[in-house]
């Protein structure tokens, strides 16, 4: 037999090996195995199985260890869609299957001896015969010892029996025990249980989406299995999330559940804990390798049910998945930014089909591409429209800063008289105050009022940002930072002046109008670790702090009962960017930080501040009202033929050498241009609207249109099959979530 093997250095070929007779049985599709790739060896995969090749002379492939490690089939299926789909290479696309740890073969299960008793007769007999003799004593209480707890270690024997090695030895040498290898795996919840809670009696709403999932999962037939659960944050989708996986469990199915990172907090997973036990996988960022390692082979051979992680867990190597669960499914950071450029979502609802799994796709501002799908029919939409406690959603009004950016002394100032007076209304009741700003630093730019310079980055087309406590300016995109001069470094005029508005800035001046305040600040800034971010939690929890002050780290989940007012200082901030998806982005960012507002017993308030106030996203995220937003953001892409309406996907091309990068995206173009057809469009090559990034400079084409598949292939093709000049980089982007 041969087997087609990809390595990860592949450059997206596969090579044929001959599979010595010896271990055929142990070859599948999926297996990892050894092979010689030149003068050494490489770890590699079996893609598929083949009676012949073409080539006449082939080495012979080797088992790469005893770990059984195997890309169940069902995961190469999907590796393969996702490669076609996203125009990755085949080596890509597989690495995205396996954690690290699992593909690199640098760890393995690791195991330890056990003793056990090797016949239990002859080991009653011996105890009977020398129970009365004192030199038998250790051994006796050793056998006895085994006797009730099985599957002891060496460690474990001497502890409990104050016996040495000698004894476990002679025992051996007896033939009353034995010993054998037995797997060890790493326990994420070191052993501790978590306080157990019951299903809650569902409301109608629930019990909707409940019933719908159960009446799925018994009909396999049924060909339309995703459902988009739209229910404002409290409406009780976790909840819902836990009875739908219950209802799978007991149908003998396991579940996956998706989660943004950020969202994967201990809190999370406790709820999830106190449901189902222990018995779950929790893949998150912190995990080490051992852990991750382990807990692959866990879900490989069936000893958990449930995995909950971020976007990686969507490959959990189950063989059964009967619930998929995407949470926050509008969330940008389901979109991996490394080749293969998946989407989560996507590629869930994917999975979901390929192995008649339910999906649930849960938000309170679905992606207009969900909604969409689920107006069409595409999708179950399930809306879950009331709050589970009958809170009043906060007030959200619009403030005007056009006209309210002076204070009474006629000085330009970030709070508006509204947000002021209101700020303080909540100081002096002991309430707190969230002022959100999506913006980190100081200021945003640094200028020159006499030669007009302007401090950016040498090495991307953009400003530097401002810090006035480091007295440094920053790019944000590649991380130089630099000391901030004191004078123009072009003109050496000393009128310098710092634009545009950060956190920074905001503390400071929240620091002069709020005097007697506490006030914390919370962005990257500030946060370097998970340290400081648990810290700062913990003291607003404590009402230690009374203003927060933060960027969109602050946005999300987080319940603060004793926040009463949330002021967003520039809530159109965003609208501006060059991308179709910066209104839908404010939306679901103006949502989700109201929602911080009025979680306790008082009425929350929200104030907007904005430039824009007729606006119409702005105008709609006050009103709470997500189903106008949509229809009025669906008017725009329909008239711009922007997804849903039709797939977008840009190429990519960056090079230090502009002209080549130009040069070589009009190639590319070129080559593509005989595939398009009416129902497509190509624009470009143009440069991307972040022109530079770490000194090379960016050009993309953008595609969009129906019936792609012809143009993926292409695409495909040019990347992986053709030479592509040294000196450019080029990439496929397939339904770009940023368009800059
Ligand atoms: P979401 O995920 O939509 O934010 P959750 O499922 O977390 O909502 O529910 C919000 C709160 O309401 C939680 O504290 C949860 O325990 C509670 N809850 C959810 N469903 C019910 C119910 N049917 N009866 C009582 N409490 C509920
Ligand atoms: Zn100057
Ligand atoms: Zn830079």
């Amino acid at each position: 037999m041969i087997a087609k093997v990809i390595t990860d250095l592949s450059l997206d070929k596969v090579f044929d090996y001959r599979i010595p007779a010896e271990i055929e049985s142990k070859i599948r599709p999926g297996t990892r195995v050894k092979v010689p790739f030149g003068n050494s060896f490489r770890l590699g995969f079996v893609l598929e199985l083949a009676e012949k090749s073409e080539y006449p002379v082939l080495k012979d492939l080797f088992l790469a260890d005893n770990d059984d490690v195997c890309i169940p089939e069902n995961l190469l299926k999907l590796g393969d869609w996702i490669k076609d789909y996203y125009c990755s290479s085949q080596e890509q696309a597989i690495r995205t299957l396996l954690p690290g740890a699992v593909r690199s073969g640098r760890i393995h299960s690791r195991t330890v001896k056990v003793y056990n008793i090797q016949n239990e007769a002859e080991c009653d007999d011996f105890i009977e015969k020398n129970s009365s003799k004192k030199t038998a004593a250790k051994r006796i209480a050793c056998l006895n010892f085994l006797k009730n707890n099985p599957d002891s270690t060496a460690d474990e024997i001497s502890e409990c029996c104050s016996v040495g090695s000698s004894v476990i030895k002679t025992l051996l040498e007896a033939k009353l025990i034995t010993f054998s290898e037995k797997v060890v795996r790493s326990d994420l919840f070191e052993g501790r249980e978590a306080v157990r809670s019951e299903a809650l009696t569902p409301n109608p709403d629930q019990q909707k989406a409940i019933d719908l999932v159960e009446k799925l999962l018994d009909s396999p037939e049924e060909k339309k299995r995703t459902i988009l659960l739209w229910g404002v944050t409290n409406s009780g989708k976790t909840e819902v999330y836990l009875q739908a996986i219950a209802k799978a469990l007991a149908r003998g199915l396991d579940s996956i559940v998706l989660v943004p990172e950020i969202s994967l907090t201990p809190q999370t997973v406790r709820r999830f804990r106190a449901r189902f036990g222990n018995d779950i996988s929790v893949l998150h960022s912190q995990l080490s390798d051992r852990e991750r390692f382990d807990e692959w082979m866990r879900i490989r051979h069936g000893e958990v049910k449930i995995v909950i992680g971020a976007r990686s867990a969507l490959f959990a190597p189950f063989k059964n998945p009967g619930l998929i669960i995407v949470d926050e499914e509008h969330e940008s950071s389901y979109k991996q930014s490394e080749a293969p450029r998946y989407h989560a979502r996507d590629v869930a609802v994917m999975r979901g089909f390929m192995e008649n799994a339910v999906v649930i796709l849960g938000s309170a501002t679905p992606s207009a591409e969900s909604f969409y799908n689920a107006k069409n029919g595409k999708y179950h939409l399930v809306p879950m429209r009331s709050k589970v406690d009958d809170k009043q959603k906060p007030v959200i009004k619009i403030v005007d800063q056009r006209m309210a950016s002076l204070d009474t002394e006629g000085k330009k100032t970030f709070f508006s008289p509204l947000l002021t007076t209101a700020v303080h209304d909540r100081l002096n009741r002991g309430e707190q105050v969230i002022l959100f700003l999506n913006r980190r630093g100081y200021a945003r730019v640094m200028t020159c009022e006499l030669c007009g310079y302007e401090a950016r980055c040498p090495n991307c087309a953009v400003s530097y940002t401002y810090s006035r406590k480091n007295e440094t300016l920053s790019c944000h995109l590649c991380g130089e930072v630099v000391p901030a001069p004191t004078v123009c470094p072009s003109c050496q005029s000393p009128e310098i002046r710092f634009m545009g508005v950060g956190t920074e800035k905001i503390e400071s001046a929240a620091i002069n109008t709020f005097k007697n305040a506490r006030i914390g600040r919370m962005d990257s800034d500030t946060m370097k670790n998970a340290e400081s971010y648990e810290k700062m939690l913990n003291s607003f929890k404590r009402g230690d702090i009374d203003i927060l002050i933060g960027t969109q780290m602050i946005a999300k989940g987080l319940h603060f009962p004793n926040v009463t007012l949330v002021g967003i200082i520039h809530a159109d901030h965003g609208l501006m960017m060059p991308d179709f998806r910066a209104p839908e982005r404010t939306f679901q960012l103006i949502t989700q930080v109201a929602g911080r507002a009025g979680r306790g017993e008082i009425r929350g308030e929200v104030m907007l501040q904005t430039y824009n106030p007729a606006n119409e996203t702005i105008r709609f995220a006050a009103a709470d009202d997500y189903e106008s937003f949509y229809n009025f953001d669906m008017s725009v892409r329909e008239m711009l033929k922007f997804p849903p309406f039709g797939h977008l996907m840009t190429v990519h091309f960056k090079s230090e050498n502009e002209a080549h990068c130009l040069q070589y995206a009009e190639y590319f173009k070129s080559e593509l241009m005989e595939y398009i057809h009416n129902e497509v469009q190509i624009s470009g090559p143009s440069p991307a609207p972040i022109e530079r990034i770490k000194g090379k400079f960016r050009y993309m084409l953008i595609i969009r249109g129906e019936k792609l598949k012809v143009i993926r292939e292409k695409i495909r093709f040019l990347l992986f099959k053709r030479r592509i000049p040294k000196d450019v980089e080029a990439y496929a982007d397939i339904d770009a979530q940023s368009m800059l």
